[in-house]
């Protein structure tokens, strides 16, 4: 039974409720996590506030960023470790968790290198007065994270937080909370103050809900799905609390007759195989000039038919999906679009020895697909591609940008001017050219247009979201 970590200290739910972790590869409960709610909310807030009011309010920056670095030195130390119950929670292959736990460990290092490279500015003003811009942090802030990434969403959003000097409360997502659970005993372990990382687990509607509500939080991140994030920015703004919100996506790979087949058709297939199609930024619509349309296909196709799908120890292209709904409703968006007509032009396989009692989804390439189709517009989570023939330029960007999400796109071309015109033209926070980033860079930033959120994480940017700047005017005569 793992417990919650909560002011430095480990505690178990009040009323004593636990929830089961269930593994994805076999479906077995191997573990327990403390339901918190409302009330270990409350003890979270209050103990993020009273570290901001204790040393870690009065550490310099250079200080924090050391600490944050020698969390990430203490994340790297123990990558197997943490890869494998990453596997373990999520399903995913073991190279993809060692991945995972690097970048997380990348996170603390490169925030806490900059903690102390964010400079004020000085403003020309009236004869007499001296005008300087502080940046300080906004005090408590609430990150609520979801299941695909657990570890690399941690890194992401809690990072830069902590590199601005604030306290933390997070809520991991109910189905993988054990690498939060570790990496905050780790964090204090090298030496965070006690309540500065504080971790809450449970339900999305108790303990997330409370969180997103509280009146004693300064800021919320939240990463998940677009129906919660509605209700996170409604609570956010019942307390007019900042919020930042990274939600779904369809993302388009546009692909020109001039492409390089032999650098993309890998790339393109990766782009929404990875986590087994659990990524907002996998690359869920694949946009295809018509003149090339058979070609491009063909040899996707031929890839696609390639995919296997396999048990964290098999190492193979992707895991099960997260949970039994989960496996439900991209089996329903496999099942309708067949029904429906769409035609299947390849299929990857479950490998032999995949426990039956998995989450496990044959990965599916379907094209045509109309434009007005579920599997066209809608995001699955799942490994399934929608192949969609287009015209010409002007076609490709209003295809492109017929979906309600603008989160990521990548376009394919040997056209150098053509390239640069696609990519100011799609609606989309990030834009590859002949590559595919599927979670991109650590240093860049990254974040949604339209209904696919707001606010940047990653890079530098990310410090100004979760800090906010005092004016200071000083008349010196
Ligand atoms: P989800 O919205 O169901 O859950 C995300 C988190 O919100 C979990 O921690 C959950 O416990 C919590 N939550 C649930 N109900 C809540 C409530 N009423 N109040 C407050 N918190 C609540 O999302 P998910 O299913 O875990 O993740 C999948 C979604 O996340 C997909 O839509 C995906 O595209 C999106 N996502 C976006 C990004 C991004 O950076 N844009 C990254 C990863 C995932």
């Amino acid at each position: 039974m793992k417990q919650m970590f909560i002011g430095g200290r480990w505690i178990d739910a009040r009323d004593g409720r636990s929830l089961p972790v269930v593994a994805p590869a076999d479906g077995e409960a191997f573990e327990q996590i403390a339901r918190g709610g409302a009330h270990e909310v409350d003890l979270a807030v209050a103990a993020a506030r009273a570290a901001l009011d204790g040393p870690w309010g009065r550490l310099n920056p250079t200080e924090r960023g050391r600490l944050l670095m020698k969390i990430g030195q203490a994340v790297a130390d123990h990558e197997e470790e943490l890869a494998r119950l990453e596997a373990r929670d999520t399903g995913k292959p073991m190279s993809t968790a060692r991945n995972d736990i690097k970048v997380l460990a990348r996170y603390f290092e490169f925030y806490g290198s900059a903690a102390d490279k964010v400079h004020g500015e000085t403003i020309p003003f009236l004869a007499g007065h001296q005008v300087s811009l502080l940046r300080e942090p906004l005090g408590v802030t609430a990150h609520i994270i979801p299941w695909n990434y657990p570890a690399q969403m941690l890194g992401r959003t809690v990072a830069p937080a902590l590199a601005m000097g604030n306290a933390v409360v997070l809520k991991p997502a109910e189905d993988t909370s054990l690498s939060a659970l570790r990496v905050a005993e780790l964090a204090a372990g090298a030496g965070l103050p006690d309540g500065v990382l504080n971790v809450v687990t449970g339900l999305g509607e108790e303990a997330g809900a409370a969180l997103a509500g509280h009146p004693g939080i300064n800021f919320i991140s939240f990463t998940g799905s677009n129906e919660v994030g509605t209700l996170v920015q409604q609570a956010a703004a019942r307390n007019a609390v900042k919020c930042v919100l990274e939600l779904g996506g369809k993302s388009p790979q546009i692909v020109f007759d001039d492409v390089d087949l032999e650098r993309a058709v890998p790339i393109i297939v990766r782009a929404i195989v990875q986590n087994a199609g659990q990524t907002c930024t996998a690359g869920s619509r694949l946009l295809v000039q018509r003149s090339a349309y058979e070609r491009v296909l063909g040899r996707v196709a031929e890839a696609y038919a390639k995919v296997r799908v396999g048990t964290p120890e098999m190492d193979l292209d992707c895991g099960p999906v997260m949970n039994p709904a989960q496996q439900r409703r991209v089996q329903r968006y496999i099942d309708q679009a067949r029904a429906s007509g769409v035609p299947v032009l390849a299929e990857g396989s479950v490998a032999d020895g995949a426990p039956p009692t998995g989450y496990y989804v044959r990965p599916t390439l379907f094209g045509p697909v109309p434009r007005d189709h579920a599997l066209a517009c809608e995001e699955v989570f799942g490994p399934v591609l929608a192949a969609l023939p287009f015209d010409d330029e002007a076609d490709a960007i209003r295809l492109a940008n017929g979906t309600d999400y603008g989160l990521l796109a990548a376009v394919w071309t040997e056209n150098a001017g053509r390239l640069v015109r696609v990519a100011k033209a799609v609606h989309a926070g990030q834009v590859f050219m002949n590559c595919y980033g599927a979670g991109g860079g650590v240093e860049l930033p990254f974040g949604g247009t339209k209904r696919s959120g707001h606010g940047r994480e990653k890079g530098l940017l990310a410090l100004e979201e979760v800090s906010t700047t005092k004016t200071l005017v000083h008349f010196h005569g």
